[in-house]
């Protein structure tokens, strides 16, 4: 049988793999709280951003158009995972007390990524729910550290992590302790070229009676594409997601990393009422 083995066959009894994310029969979804917002409740989350906190006002002017979009939650990075050290790699702490600004003036609550299990206690002081991207998934020091440091976890799928992988990677958050776990699928590579990752959809409906944790979807790293964004939101609010996760810039084609799928603030916001429209399809509300 695939998946989900009930104990570990070879070495001492490892009992329930499962036993912190699994879902039981009648068990509702475990909700999530960041200040305001909810995850795995009635409402749709919505979470968005610039993908890279930038200096000169950037970050506000952007926190203000998801903010007045319907967007509760500012997402940013300081420290990014880039494929090349000569590329872009965050502005740091600087970042970090940029977000903090912007959720002074703003109000909105604050998601940044933690790359490293050295800067979890620095990350936490200023971020109301740390991120651990797609690359640090089995990053398992990281994940003991960010399990530990009092702020609920966004994980990132990995884009090459099965269902099983992830799910361990909660394990990991939730047995050092994590007040609130969130998954986030944000697109697996495939033999598919043609966009940036494959978005498994597959995995949100699948995990909904797997495991109790909320998940939202990440359609801009899935589609590496502006262009796919609104498309695929609608498409994971159908599917049953509790949230989503979407890159927007003020002026995308300047944007310090990931331009080329950063939605305008006008595109946002059409793209926020037309999930509207479908989250109250699906019986729910965004
Ligand atoms: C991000 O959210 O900016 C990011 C780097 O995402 P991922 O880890 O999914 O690639
Ligand atoms: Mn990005």
């Amino acid at each position: 049988m695939k998946g989900e083995p009930l104990m570990q066959t070879s070495g001492h009894d490892a009992g329930d793999r499962y036993r912190h994310t699994r879902r039981h029969t009648g068990q509702p979804t475990t909700e999530v709280t960041v200040g305001p917002v909810v995850f795995g409740a009635h409402r749709i989350v919505m979470a968005a951003g610039p993908c890279a906190v930038e200096r000169d006002g950037n970050l506000l002017r952007v926190a203000r158009a998801v903010a007045e979009a319907g967007a509760t939650l500012l997402r940013g990075g300081a420290f990014k995972p880039r494929t090349s050290p000569y590329d872009f790699q965050g502005l740091g702490e600087e970042g970090l007390k940029l977000l903090s600004e912007a959720k002074d003036v703003t109000g909105l609550h604050i998601l940044t990524e933690v790359l490293d299990p050295r800067d979890v206690d620095l990350v936490a002081q200023h971020a109301d729910m740390l991120q651990i991207g797609s690359r640090s998934v089995q990053n398992f020091p990281l994940l003991r550290e960010a399990g530990a440091s009092g702020r609920p976890v966004l994980l990132k799928r990995g884009m090459m992590t099965t269902v099983d992988e992830w799910l361990s990677s909660a394990e990991y958050l939730l047995d050092a302790g994590a007040v609130g776990v969130v998954l986030c699928e944000r697109g697996i590579r495939t033999f598919e070229t043609s966009t940036r990752n494959t978005l498994d959809l597959n995995s949100v409906a699948y995990l909904r009676a797997r495991t109790h944790l909320p998940l939202i979807v990440d359609p801009s790293h899935a589609a590496g594409d502006a262009k796919l964004v609104t498309a695929l939101s609608r498409a994971a609010v159908a599917v049953g997601a509790d949230g989503l996760l979407v890159e927007v810039h003020h002026d995308p084609a300047r944007a310090y990393s990931d331009g080329e799928q950063s939605l305008a603030p006008d595109q946002f916001a059409r793209t926020v009422a037309e999930c509207r429209a479908v989250a109250q399809a699906v019986g729910r509300d965004l």
